[in-house]
């Protein structure tokens, strides 16, 4: 138990640490392939607006410049006439709204820079966005407009000379740093884009390395799964073994001690002197030495088994017949202090049997019902046919066998819990017959059973 918790215990904690280890690389790549993805279109914007620069002549705000010369003069003045601070206040947002709008509506490098990434097999389609960091006004004197916090606080340029974007610009792209000084005004705006779909883009770049990853975690855990059952299944074995051993010594001890024990009486001169005291005691070593003859030949039968293919000897008989004798001679046996209740519908069914096995099948399940009662047994066995098939059922009133043992009672060497204190008898191996010996016919059996109550056996055979 203590074995089987720590490979559990380790397995389970190789493979956290083994996805972890994934997820661990797998964010890396992730990571770095955004990187990569914001590098590259940087790298490919600033192609882009050199290009445009030298080929057109123009930055893509021509529009915008144009249209702000126009307007800053009139601006500034109206700034100057404000007559409070609120008025000033109130002048300054139209100024800064006004020149929002008209720097984002009205350039034309949106334009050019989808069409200069789609003509290099590139993602066209992003969302851009223009942050303003500072608008002044300037006559005679500069009037501040509009100074972003985030423009105030920026870090020192970086090698580029441009400054570091504002942090909550960070996750988007930044195209270029345009600083303009013209006609009363002095103008800094940031241009960036913004991949909506970058997230899928990434992803169709990382599947290989994903799938990859999902795929050896899965194969891990499977491993560790099969190679747990195996394990599970092999200490399983070994504790059948060793039960089995057990029961068989315990088997095999008793006939032979009764052996020994009557041996010493039989030396016993006033023994000696009494014919029918001998008698009866050879009559108990015969009965004994049958019973451990008995014994032998199970275990050795058994081990045949599993090295030859089982061999029948069949004979078209008609069913009715053989339940008939096999019962009878199992009351006359051991069976005769249980009540036997038969009730048979065969419609005469003829059946391929080897009828030596099949009377074993059948003493096996009724022995067990009887051996395994806590009161006088009462055993009813039916029989019927049903699709090709005979049916068999042997119900008993005996103590029963709870789920779990219902699921092994038929392997080899099992015995329920009850079975290994020797209240009960056994060496597992009855059930594990039946079990063959239907097959062997072409058949099966199950049970079926209530603790305290009793257990239903159900043999079918085809004819
Ligand atoms: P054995 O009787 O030698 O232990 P079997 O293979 O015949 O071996 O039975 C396996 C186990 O199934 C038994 O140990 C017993 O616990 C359980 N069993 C079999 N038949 C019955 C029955 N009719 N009622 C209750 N338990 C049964």
């Amino acid at each position: 138990m203590k074995k089987r918790n720590t490979v559990l215990i380790l397995g389970v904690m190789s493979i956290l640490i083994l996805i972890s280890v994934q997820a661990f690389i797998i964010i890396g790549i992730w990571q770095q392939k955004n990187e990569m993805f914001a590098l590259r279109y940087n790298i490919l914007s600033k192609d882009a607006l050199s290009f445009i620069s030298r080929r057109m002549s123009t930055d893509g705000f021509d529009t915008v410049r144009f249209l702000l010369r126009q307007y800053s003069e009139q601006a500034v003045k109206e700034l100057h006439e404000a007559k409070n601070e609120k008025e000033l206040a109130a002048k300054k947002k139209d100024i800064l709204d006004y020149v929002t709008t008209v720097v984002n509506k009205e350039q034309d490098l949106s334009g050019f820079l989808s069409d200069y990434f789609g003509r290099r097999g590139f993602e066209k389609k992003f969302n851009y966005s223009i942050v303003i960091n500072d608008l002044e006004m300037i006559s005679n004197d500069t009037i501040v407009v509009y100074r972003s916090q985030d423009f105030a606080n920026r870090r020192l340029p970086d090698r580029s000379g441009k400054p570091a974007p504002p942090e909550s610009y960070r996750s988007k792209i930044l195209v270029n740093w345009f600083p303009w000084e013209d006609n009363n005004y002095r103008l800094v705006f940031d241009y960036f884009i913004d991949f909506s779909d970058k997230q899928q883009l990434i992803l169709k770049e990382t599947s290989a390395s994903l799938g990859m990853s999902t795929l050896s975690i899965l194969l891990v855990g499977i491993m560790f799964m099969i190679t747990f059952r195996n394990l599970m299944e092999e200490k399983r074995l070994s504790n059948l073994k060793t039960d089995f051993i057990n029961n068989m010594t315990h088997e095999l001890k008793t006939p032979l001690s009764t052996i020994t024990v009557a041996g010493k009486t039989l030396e016993m001169p006033q023994i000696r002197s009494n014919d029918a005291k001998i008698l009866e005691t050879a009559k108990l070593i015969g009965k004994q030495s049958v019973h451990l003859n008995q014994l032998i030949n199970m275990i050795l039968e058994i081990s045949m088994w599993e090295r030859t293919q089982f061999q029948l000897d069949k004979k078209k008989v008609e069913i009715e017949e053989i339940m008939n004798d096999v019962v009878d001679s199992f009351k006359s046996g051991g069976g005769n202090n249980a009540t036997i209740n038969q009730k048979y519908n065969f419609s005469g069914a003829k059946v391929d049997l080897d009828i030596v096995y099949f009377t074993t099948l059948l003493n096996n399940l009724l022995s067990n019902a009887v051996k395994y009662s806590d009161k006088i047994p009462v055993i009813e066995i039916e029989g019927f046919t049903r699709d090709n098939n005979i049916c068999i059922k042997v119900s008993d009133n005996g103590i029963g066998i709870n789920k779990l043992d219902q699921k092994h009672v038929f392997d080899k060497f099992y015995r329920a819990t009850t079975g290994n204190i020797h209240k009960f008898k056994g060496l597992g191996l009855g059930l594990y017959y039946v079990k063959k010996i239907a097959e062997a016919h072409g058949g099966d059996v199950t049970v079926s059973s209530k603790p305290g109550k009793g257990s239903i056996f159900t043999v079918i055979i085809p004819y």
